[in-house]
């Protein structure tokens, strides 16, 4: 392994979902769903194999049908207009977005601003690219609901004039975080003031709950011809095996994104592109469902990490929850998930790993809710047993 990948090793989620299965524990640690998505959308993705759409190299920028439903999605929920043949990209996953992304936009030396803690790939595809990654903390709160918020004034310290762009991540993994329409119109001045490239990592875009509201960055003003938006149909149709996801962005964004994209995975998977184009004509009630569902799912996780005696800070969006292992005697997020599965027959994800701080990281560990109900009731009975 060459030195700028070095340091990252086996990503966490590999280790904890091995972890799970050699030992049987219920695995709440990486998030994908226990159920599939929609049956017509998988009954689409069926009729596009068996027609042959999509089973040979599908255009390089994606299948028109999805590029024309992702700018028609973008328009009728954002009001944000972009022209399918030159402002979207499908790409394979938001992964290969966000790689693709910061591969066709960093110089050597270039600094980028992400808010830790952050996804894990960003750290990585930041490094291959070549730049220097520059976290700024959310820091916790727990004045009302508890929760992580960025500090805009460290934000702003942390420009230089080697900043080339703010990686942004709203709702936030892995704090459930959703960035309010004051923080997202401070951090658009600041892109703008400064002339830097934002981009937006949005994959959890229909995943907020009760008042929080998603609100893209790229409805700001002056925001729409520097943003690059990632997002994925993952986590909102809930096949996260099917590695879907899109860019859009300005054409001459557009442009460099795909040069990158091209040598990377040249196209991403047909079939499924017809199947996702699809499930974004879905009528309003699925996201309403989709969310209401979740949203009693974060409940009882939530209320039975608090009665296993958990400091927990409610997401307002994602399906995750961070906690604090402090209330329990723990500090060690990274020893008390080694030691979880066996304790208690539950996985979890220590968020230090999301750290460039990791000490500021170390008390918080997270869990994910997308599972069946009675995995969820089971897992909570689990810790309450092991924390009496
Ligand atoms: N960004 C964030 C914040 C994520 O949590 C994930 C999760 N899986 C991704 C990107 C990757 O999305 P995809 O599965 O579409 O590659
Ligand atoms: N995004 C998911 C998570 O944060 C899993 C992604 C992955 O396995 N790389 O758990």
């Amino acid at each position: 392994l060459n030195r700028r990948l070095a340091e990252f090793g086996t990503t966490i989620f590999a280790e904890m979902s091995a972890l799970a299965l050699s030992t049987g524990a219920i695995n709440l640690g990486q998030g994908f769903p226990d159920t599939d998505g929609p049956e017509q959308v998988r009954e689409a993705a069926v009729r596009a194999l068996r027609d042959g759409r999509g089973n040979q190299y599908p255009p390089g920028p994606g299948v028109p049908e999805l590029r024309t439903a992702v700018a028609e999605h973008q328009r009728r929920r954002y009001g944000l207009g972009y022209d399918p043949d030159t402002e979207v990209l499908v790409t394979a996953g938001a992964t290969e977005a966000i790689a693709a992304t910061l591969l066709a936009l960093l110089e050597p030396g270039d600094e980028v601003i992400a808010l830790e803690p952050y996804y894990d790939s960003y750290a990585a595809c930041i490094a291959m690219a070549g730049g220097r990654r520059v976290p700024v903390t959310l820091r916790p709160h727990h004045d009302g609901d508890a929760s992580f918020r960025l500090d805009l004034d460290e934000l702003r310290d942390a420009v230089t004039d080697r900043t080339r762009l703010l990686l942004i991540n709203t709702p936030h993994n892995p704090t459930g975080t959703v960035l309010t329409r004051e923080e997202l119109s401070a951090i658009a001045e600041l892109a703008v003031e400064r002339d830097l490239l934002v981009v937006t990592d949005e994959v959890y875009e229909h995943l907020v709950f009760d008042d929080a509201e998603h609100v893209p960055l790229a409805t700001f003003p002056g925001m729409r011809e520097r943003t690059v938006t990632i997002s994925s149909a993952g986590k909102t149709y809930s096949f996260t095996g099917w590695k879907v996801g899109w860019v859009t962005a300005a054409p001459g964004l557009v442009t460099a994104v795909r040069s990158a994209k091209q040598f990377l995975t040249y196209v991403s998977s047909g079939p499924f592109q017809y199947a996702v184009a699809e499930a974004l004509a879905l009528p309003e009630t699925y996201f309403e469902e989709f969310r209401a569902d979740l949203r009693a799912k974060r409940d009882l996780l939530t209320a039975g990490l608090t009665e296993a005696g958990f400091a927990v800070f409610r997401p307002a969006g994602t399906y995750f929850v961070t906690t604090d292992i402090r209330p329990l005697g723990e500090s060690d997020g990274f020893a008390f998930c080694r030691a979880l599965p066996e304790r208690a027959g539950v996985v979890a994800i220590p968020n230090a790993v999301f750290y460039d701080h990791r000490e500021a990281g170390a008390p918080f560990v997270r869990f994910a809710f997308c599972k069946r109900v009675e995995v969820l009731a089971d897992a909570t009975e689990r810790l309450r047993k092991a924390f009496p």
